[in-house]
């Protein structure tokens, strides 16, 4: 038996018991999970479920929790540089 790794990228956890779509997640990630799925529309089609739960997977825990402006400036500020550092 493996160590049921969490299989988001860079999530540590290990001995996941919860299938997701086939992956592996820890408590954590589906406590996230869960918050992010009470943020989707009433209705959906089949296909965008899907596409939405792919998406969390392939992404490190706390990609889709709810940040504070500050943290969203601090988030923004890391995917910037100038050009003149190269
Ligand atoms: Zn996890």
């Amino acid at each position: 038996m493996g160590v049921m790794s969490c299989q988001r990228p860079e999530c540590p956890e290990i001995l996941c018991r919860r299938l997701v779509a086939g992956a592996y997640l820890c408590e954590g990630c589906w406590d996230e999970l869960l918050r992010f799925k009470a943020g989707w529309p009433e209705t959906m089609k089949r296909s965008e479920v899907r596409t939405k739960l792919c998406a969390f997977l392939e992404v490190p825990p706390g990609s889709y929790s709810t940040i504070s402006r500050e943290e969203v400036d601090e988030e923004f500020n890391r995917f910037v540089r100038d050009g003149d550092d190269d």
